[in-house]
């Protein structure tokens, strides 16, 4: 009986998780859809290693929840990826890549929130300006969401920030939620690749990525 009582117990205390704050990792590509392979390294597979590093840290924290829109190696459409936010109630997105191209020069993260122009052409009913005003909240906090992460990242890749930028993206476009891309490095470049390629820069990404959403979450929304 007692046995029964404490795993009940276990159970109610693990669901309920009152101030966490609820975040979607998205392992970007999938599947057939492996996104840039470069010598032995494939997206899909860098984005996937990365997201569960990033749940395992969480793990550690009292105030973050981490959940993942695909848990095995599988192809996904964007429309999938927004879905899985109302299905977790996601706080925010932020979806990994890897970069690549620009020539073998080309090194560093980027970190990209979505663009403001859609909000532009909102109509001038009331129901719109309300929505576009919900809309702005969500892409200011995205932008505090990437300076936080661009804080966190810089000291891990020190001087290798290539900036914060904005851009059309039709996953974050389709969010209601603040969401951001994140190009952790170049895999057409020697020496990122195999930075990216390490047990410990993914673990140290992992943690800075955890730090910079811990720190995003403490001075608001
Ligand atoms: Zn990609």
């Amino acid at each position: 009986m007692t046995v029964i009582l404490c795993c009940l117990f276990a159970m109610t205390a693990a669901a309920a998780q009152p101030n966490r704050h609820i975040v979607l990792i998205d392992p970007a590509h999938g599947g057939e859809d492996t996104g840039v392979v470069s010598d032995k390294l494939r997206e899909k597979d860098l984005t996937m290693n990365l997201a569960l590093l990033i749940r395992q840290e969480a793990r550690k924290t009292a105030d973050l929840q981490v959940q993942l829109t695909r848990n095995a190696d599988r192809k996904m459409t964007t429309a999938e990826r927004i879905n899985a936010v109302g299905t977790v109630k996601s706080d925010c997105l932020i979806s990994l890549h890897v970069n690549a191209g620009f020539g073998r020069k080309a090194t560093g993260y980027e970190v990209y929130f979505p663009g403001f122009r859609q909000t532009v052409a909102g109509g001038s009913d009331s129901k719109a300006i309300l929505g576009d005003m919900a809309k702005n909240k969500h892409l200011n906090d995205s932008v505090r969401l990437a300076q936080q992460i661009q804080s966190s990242l810089e000291k891990v890749f020190p001087r290798k920030g290539r900036g914060l930028r904005d851009a059309p993206s039709p996953l974050l476009d389709g969010l209601n939620v603040p969401g951001l891309v994140v190009e952790i490095g170049f895999a057409t470049n020697p020496e990122d690749r195999k930075s990216l390629n390490e047990e410990e820069t993914q673990r140290a990404v992992a943690q800075a990525l955890v730090r910079g959403l811990q720190a995003y979450f403490q001075k608001g929304p």
